[in-house]
């Protein structure tokens, strides 16, 4: 079976990427150099899956430790590039680290990948490249904005890049995928989202403060031209968007893509508020929120969902998963969190 590498693989959709390609088969290696993960996931992905992956604590913007590593896993038949810095705010604060880690790591892999013969490459891209869409449901055909934060742009500059060195390397492919928010946690709960410090993204912080670990959700902006006032994405159950890279893999390896870099929006289709996330997940697990309203977020989104026809068709994908059942999954890997901790 193909030998895929995972860089992030110990991360939030990496580890739950890595248990849907072992779930088909997929030998994977994953280099983490668990920099906003823990060593323990390996241990909730061989609970799921019955296999532990190999793993290689390794920064890929290091070169001669990622060309080693390469050697020692010999025949490499597909990279799933997950490793990268995500948050929004610390990236304005530190750009250069968020161009160094984003930028050197990917240079390095699409440099190591014809010195040892790997020929497909997935990418994690976000749907922060446009901006505002003019046009909503958003297609991959939307125009590209001028990113609102390094962060954002690191995804812009890394996709142009992809697309440059594959027009000049044509025996290569890649494939983009645009992830929308990506929310919930494996059935199982062996596996879910850690956020390192305070959550910067909406469904950690619900479950913290229903967890009583946050005293409130603070609501950013309920003024907005959206239907309740409060912005709108379009939420994506995590397992759903690490089947789709499988189905990526596949394509590639079966050499079924139409394009040498194809891209693809993965998302349900349907924006949803952060008030009307807030009141399902509190109906669903019977649980309360206290919020507040406070001031907008800058560089905040007012509203973006998927337009997701073109993944729907070309790779015979969809979400499946109800927004229900997800936020069951992150309440349930909430309190397994809780369990643990008090466990300890
Ligand atoms: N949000 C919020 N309070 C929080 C975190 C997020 O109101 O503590 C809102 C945020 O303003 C946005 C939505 O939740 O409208 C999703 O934010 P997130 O950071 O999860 O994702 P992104 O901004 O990247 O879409």
């Amino acid at each position: 079976m193909a030998k895929i590498l995972v860089t992030g693989g110990t991360g939030y959709i990496g580890s739950h990427t890595v248990v849907e390609l072992q779930k088909v088969g997929f030998d994977v290696v994953i280099v983490d150099n668990l920099s906003n993960s823990s060593i323990d996931v390996l241990n909730g992905i061989e609970k799921i899956t019955g296999i532990r992956p190999a793993f290689e604590n390794i920064d890929c913007v290091d070169y001669v430790s990622m060309d080693r590593m390469f050697e020692k896993y010999k025949g490499i038949d597909a990279i799933i590039h997950f490793a990268a810095s995500k948050a929004v705010g610390e990236s304005v604060e530190k750009p250069l680290l968020y161009y160094r880690n984003n930028l050197v790591s990917l240079i390095n892999l699409l440099q190591l990948m014809p010195i040892h013969k790997v020929k497909n490459f997935v990418f994690s891209s976000s749907c922060t490249v446009y901006g505002q869409p003019d046009v909503l449901p958003v297609t991959e055909s939307a125009p590209i904005k001028p990113a609102l934060s390094p962060y954002g742009n690191t995804k812009q500059i890394s996709e142009e890049i992809i697309r440059d060195t594959i027009h000049a390397n044509p025996c290569y492919q890649s494939t983009i995928l645009r992830y929308f928010n990506p929310i919930g946690a494996h059935p199982s709960a062996e596996i879910g989202e850690l956020p390192s410090g305070v959550p910067n993204n909406l469904l950690p912080f619900v479950t913290q403060t229903a967890r009583g670990l946050r005293k409130q959700l603070l609501i950013f902006g309920d003024d907005y031209n959206t239907p309740d006032g409060s912005c709108v994405r379009d939420y994506i159950n995590v397992v759903d968007l690490a089947k789709a890279h499988v189905i990526a893999v596949q394509r590639m390896l079966n050499k079924r893509a139409k394009a040498h870099v194809e891209t693809f929006n993965l998302g349900t289709g349907r924006g949803l508020s952060v008030l009307e996330i807030i009141k399902t997940f509190e109906k669903v697990n019977g649980v309360s929120i206290p919020y507040k309203i406070v001031d907008r977020r800058e560089g905040d989104i007012e509203k973006v969902w998927a337009d997701p026809s073109y993944a729907n068709n070309e790779l015979g994908w969809t979400a499946t998963e109800t927004v229900e059942d997800t936020l069951r999954s992150a309440w349930v890997w909430e309190q397994k969190l809780a369990n643990r901790v008090k466990a300890e």
